[in-house]
């Protein structure tokens, strides 16, 4: 195995090591990273997952990438740490399966994703002696999967931004109660606000002496992660070589991105069906090779998903050969063609994810949320779309029907269950700051909080 480079969707940036790629977060050209080649996985090696737990796929799937920067039993140890929580895989129906990647301690799939990436920053800033502030906006979930994943990690602070009227009270509680070396800001305004302010705090001049690093799904740590699910569903769901179709509920398009990894190692994928809420400049750029980013973005039920700018769309250009810069705009087409043959995306209307959300769970019996319904959604638009739906087919439930309990107790009429994690932080008190969309004001905090001798939070 050779070590891997990362290079930049800009081009303009000289390729790194994961360590460099993970700590600076965003490349200096203000790409993103992204592996100059992907490791592959043997169809021998991916058969073998079919017996192995969770945490051992993951370790399997990840030195692939950390070849020559962390030795094979720290990173098996890391993966333990990290995965002590399961990945139930339940059947919708004959050969139609439901994943839930909701058992971590924020009871959504991006825990993931910042349980490993706090192994590894810690790691690496443990190595260099550093200390780092971790930037990261979020839309309500990854603020809590970061939070709790970097509470208390050594050398790091983390300062989450969020949109206060777009997150629930759940999503809320469990960022906002944490205390030690986090520290959560309610911005009056979208998400994507909260993701400019941070994008240019990262590009800023004047705070080049703060050393900042990003946990949004800019950040390459993030991603590959996100690989690991989609090698573990087939293995315990496809025959070896068996092709599979996964459908994944997209906002950032962090997430898909992880099956598109997965595909690239070697996973065999017939189609990963990518279906947005009314945030539609996907399927729109992939019917017509017009790229819109809406601006700004629209709310609805999925609120994780309000993103009218997908921020990895670049990297999934990247992929198909094209350039895209993190405006948008596109400076070279992919190969739309094979982009149509390998993906399917539609978009789900607030009305029809509620529609949805009752259906299914009248038909099934099984209790969806907001997101997982789009998935299961836009699969059904699939199926009615292209002929040869005849493959395993898993459909992602990205978070907990307990973070959504208003959406789901209007659609079956009692709220859902509490997971234990969940309970816990929502009895502890909040504590947050609030701010306008003021990047000025923003950089004074920063540079407040930054002052030597500043309190960690
Ligand atoms: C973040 C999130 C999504 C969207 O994932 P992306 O990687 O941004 O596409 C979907 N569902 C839930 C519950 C989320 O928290």
């Amino acid at each position: 195995m050779a070590k891997i480079f990362f290079r930049s969707t800009n081009g303009q940036s000289p390729g790194v090591d994961l360590r460099e790629a993970m700590l600076a977060g965003q490349a200096p050209d203000r790409g993103l990273y992204f592996p100059e080649i992907f490791p592959q996985l043997t169809r021998d090696e991916i058969a073998g997952f079919a017996k192995l737990p969770y945490r051992e796929i993951a370790f399997r799937v990840l030195r692939k990438f950390t070849e020559g920067i962390i030795p094979d039993d720290d990173l098996a140890a890391m993966c333990r740490k990290a995965y002590n929580f399961g990945v139930p895989l339940e059947v919708i129906h004959y050969g139609v399966y439901l994943m839930r990647l909701d058992q971590g301690p924020t009871a959504s799939f991006k825990d993931f994703a910042a349980q490993m990436m706090a192994q590894m920053f810690g790691r690496f800033l443990q190595e260099n002696g550093r200390q780092l502030t971790i930037l990261t906006a979020t839309s309500g979930d990854t603020g809590a999967a970061v939070a709790h994943a970097f509470h208390k990690i050594p050398g790091v602070r983390v300062l989450v931004l969020f949109p206060i009227n777009e997150v629930s009270l759940s999503q809320r509680k469990l960022m906002t109660t944490l205390r030690d070396n986090v520290r959560t800001l309610g911005v009056d305004g979208k998400f994507d606000d909260c993701q400019a302010m941070v994008k240019r705090a990262f590009a800023d001049p004047d705070l080049k002496h703060i050393a900042l690093s990003s946990a949004n799904s800019i950040n390459i740590g993030r991603l590959l992660p996100q690989s690991v699910y989609y090698f573990y569903a087939a293995s315990r769901l496809a025959h070896p070589g068996e092709p599979i179709v996964f459908s994944v509920p997209s906002g950032n398009f962090g997430d898909m991105m992880g099956a598109v990894v997965a595909r690239e190692m070697g996973l065999p994928v017939k189609k990963i069906i990518t279906p947005v809420n009314d945030n539609d400049s996907f399927p729109r750029y992939l019917a017509s090779g017009v790229y819109q980013k809406i601006s700004p973005s629209r709310n609805s039920v999925s609120n994780a998903m309000n993103v009218g700018h997908p921020s990895n769309l670049a990297r999934l250009v990247a992929v198909y050969g094209g350039q895209m810069d993190e405006t948008g705009r596109i400076h070279k087409q992919p190969d739309l063609a094979a982009m149509r043959r390998d993906i399917f995306s539609s978009s789900i209307s607030d009305e029809r994810t509620r529609s949805s959300l009752r259906d299914f769970w009248s038909q099934y019996q099984i209790l969806l949320e907001p997101h997982g319904v789009v998935a299961w959604q836009g699969y059904l638009d699939w199926l009615a779309a292209e002929p040869g739906g005849d493959v395993p087919a898993v459909i992602v439930e990205t978070a907990n029907p307990a973070k959504f309990p208003e959406e789901v107790e209007k659609v079956v009429g009692w709220p859902p269950d509490v997971p234990a994690s969940m309970t816990a932080a929502i009895a502890l008190p909040e504590d947050y700051d609030r701010m306008d969309v003021d990047y000025e004001k923003f950089r004074e905090y920063l540079m407040e909080r930054h002052k030597p001798g500043a309190s960690l939070r």
